[in-house]
């Protein structure tokens, strides 16, 4: 990529600032802006103070060891996950809700910590004794249900690795995942509920297993119920229930290595071939508890929710091992965000939640928060939401208007939000306000963590002056960082390290502006490049965001013979605005091209704007560009394995080629 700046930054609206509400800044966890100062001069010892809150069995020698790429923390350290994230509690709050859960027709269950450590010792003990032990792999199918984190820490407990592949994936996706980390044991349940159906999980297990020969037991958890209707292998499969019923109610917590693997994690693939990030044991649960502790500023009567699956990356650094670590009440939902306890299509089920849970910090992604705005204000103005005290998002950048309508419409311009940058690949959030002091400006991450440092580099690895669009690097190690892809080091090496030898290269765009605020460009592929200006697309969907008629947009450059890339708008248009015929939809596009223009500049005025009902999107729901310029492009579509609904592709790509 080149130094450029066309495009200005009109989509960002830099004018817009929000220093921490001063009611919350006086309560803040952090408070003292020297803390970036202090981890700047001893950034080991940053992270060190952290692990030391932690319990450990045995003591570091050494903080950090840096081979580059390849990074060891806390070395000859030992210590258990499960017992830093349960046994730790029952010495000073046993009674607490450890886990809120509530499914999807209505049901709900709460553990307290107490509870929860009796769930995962038995768990920990049935796998035992079904021959799962240190440095084995268990693939975990299953819902959002207690039992998934039940199952992650009886994991962590005995020291075997976990690779959890999310509940929505096919069997193809499964079979891949389970062969490609060799598991011994997969954890399944019959089924879960999602808008009102049944999510058949076991028989897709079954089709999985018929390619997987390393699998010698199947665990299946009873959900559903008899409606599941399910057939039982004889000699692989077993019955949660009775697995644990005649287990030990203890299992000692296995002394683990502090560089010892923890859990393979695959990416989503909005780029790809999934890849196995492999995370240990005593950096990735630092990393995690510090950034819980700084970024949610936690407190002991917070009721925390993180929205997202357990499936993912966000699933387990903050669903599960941040705020476990940190003795926190976590909520977990089962089922759709547009569905509700009396089984009826609904917009507002979130807040519904957050109404009766009385829920204090929310952690959510924002293709939530561009669904919710395609919906309208009236469904959360339906709730109580005054319990909220902090907001965040996670997962692509966020628009600033879509930031607005979150800070607005649930934080009623009360609650700080933070914007949170990071990756599977990281394991901890890396760019993020810290709430208490940070000046948050929509569509910014703001700052890299205290103990984090990043810098905004050109193609050949100088670092750009603030306004200049460029390339994000990492240039330090971090305790929660991958060390390696599981069982291809050599691809490790080349994708995150060759491009820039000594600083991590994650894949993305980024810009600072002059007060040293981050601005995500998103992924690296996706920017354009036309009439050789480089074009964000992220830019570019923020100003179309902007038009009262738009709710969600992706933007793609499209091959074209002249300017090298021309680009492409895929929009979703809010449900008030939909044009009524043909007609009105020619006039929006044209409108729609225009604003484009006047706001970034002739040269980006897309060549086409598609209106969809709908984008293609990953299960996580991210936008996936890539197939959005296969469509465009009118190629054969690479890997849709990940796509949430295949039929969006189909879809978009009649509607492209003319035939409807
Ligand atoms: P794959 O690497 O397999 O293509 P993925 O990148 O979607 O999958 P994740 O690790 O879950 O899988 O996502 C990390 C990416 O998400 C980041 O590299 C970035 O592009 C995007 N992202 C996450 N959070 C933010 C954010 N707050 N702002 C901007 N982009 C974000
Ligand atoms: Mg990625």
């Amino acid at each position: 990529m080149t130094v450029e700046t066309i495009g200005g930054t009109a989509g960002w609206q830099l004018d817009y600032a929000f220093p921490p509400p001063p009611e919350f800044a006086r309560q803040a966890n952090i408070r003292d802006p020297e803390i970036y100062d202090r981890a700047a001069a001893d950034f080991e010892k940053f992270w060190a103070d952290f692990a030391a809150e932690l319990d450990w069995m045995q003591p570091w020698h050494r903080i950090l060891e840096w081979n580059p790429p390849h990074a060891k923390w806390f070395l000859g350290g030992k210590l258990n996950v499960s017992v830093n994230c349960v046994d730790r509690h029952l010495k000073t709050h046993p009674d607490k809700v450890a886990i809120l859960w509530e499914g999807e027709p209505g049901d709900m269950r709460t553990l307290t910590f107490r509870q929860l450590h009796k769930e995962v010792n038995q768990f920990a003990a049935a796998l035992h004794s079904i021959g799962v032990s240190k440095g084995d792999r268990v693939t975990i199918y299953m819902p959002m249900v207690p039992e998934a984190v039940i199952a992650m820490l009886a994991c962590t407990r005995i020291g075997a690795m976990h690779s959890v592949v999310f509940g929505g994936f096919s069997a193809d996706s499964l079979r891949e995942r389970t062969n490609d980390c060799g598991a011994k044991v997969v954890l399944t349940a019959d089924g879960y509920w999602r808008r009102g159906n049944i999510v058949p999980l076991k028989k897709t297990t079954d089709e999985a297993l018929t390619g997987c020969p390393t699998v010698e037991k199947v665990v299946v958890l009873r959900r559903i119920g008899e409606q599941a209707s399910i057939t039982m292998q004889p000699g692989r499969d077993i019955w949660w229930h009775e697995l644990v019923a005649s287990a030990p109610a203890e299992y000692p917590p296995e002394p683990m290595d502090s560089e010892d693997p923890l859990y393979v994690l695959y990416t989503s693939g909005s780029t790809g071939k999934p890849k196995g990030i492999l995370h240990t044991t005593g950096g990735y649960l630092t990393g995690v508890y510090a950034t819980t502790k700084m970024v949610f500023d936690l407190k002991p009567n917070d009721i925390y929710w993180c929205t997202a699956d357990v499936g993912w990356v966000t699933g387990h650094s903050y669903v599960v091992y941040g705020p476990l670590a940190n003795g926190a009440t976590v909520v977990m939902y089962e089922g759709s965000p547009d569905w509700s306890r009396d089984g009826k299509p609904c917009q507002d089920r979130f807040w519904d939640i957050i109404e009766r849970h009385k829920v204090t910090i929310l952690y959510t992604a924002p293709t939530l928060i561009r669904a919710s705005m395609k919906w309208g204000e009236e469904p959360p103005a339906r709730h109580d939401l005054s319990s909220l005290r902090l907001l965040g998002t996670v997962g692509e950048p966020i628009n600033p208007e879509a930031w607005l309508w979150y800070h607005k419409n649930i934080g009623h311009e009360r609650c700080p939000i933070v914007d949170t940058w990071w990756q599977t690949e990281t394991g901890a959030i890396m760019i993020s306000p810290l709430p208490g002091i940070t000046t948050t400006r929509p569509g910014s991450a703001t700052k890299p963590l205290p103990g984090i440092f990043a810098d905004v580099v050109d193609e050949q690895g100088n670092s750009l002056p603030p306004g200049q669009k460029g390339i994000l690097v990492i240039t330090k190690p971090w305790p929660s960082m991958l060390r390696t892809l599981w069982g291809d080091d050599e691809r490790y090496k080349q994708v995150y390290w060759s491009r820039y030898p000594g600083r991590y290269f994650p894949g993305d765009g980024a810009m600072r502006d002059a007060d040293g605020n981050f601005w995500l460009l998103g992924r690296v592929d996706d920017i354009l490049l036309v009439a050789g200006h480089n074009i964000s697309t992220m830019e570019m969907e923020s100003v179309l965001v902007e038009h009262p008629a738009v709710a969600e947009a992706a933007v793609i450059g499209k091959a074209h013979e002249i300017k090298g890339q021309a680009p492409v708008a895929f929009v979703i248009v809010r449900q008030q605005y939909a044009p009524q015929d043909a007609a009105a939809a020619e006039r929006l596009r044209q409108e729609l091209k225009e604003f484009v223009a006047k706001k970034l500049g002739a040269i980006c005025r897309p060549d086409d704007v598609i209106l969809t009902a709908d984008l293609p999107k990953t299960r996580s729901g991210k936008i996936m560009r890539r197939l959005l310029r296969d469509i465009a492009e009118g190629r054969v579509l690479g890997d849709t394995t990940t796509l949430a609904d295949p039929t969006v592709v189909a879809n978009l790509r009649k509607k492209y080629e003319g035939t409807e």
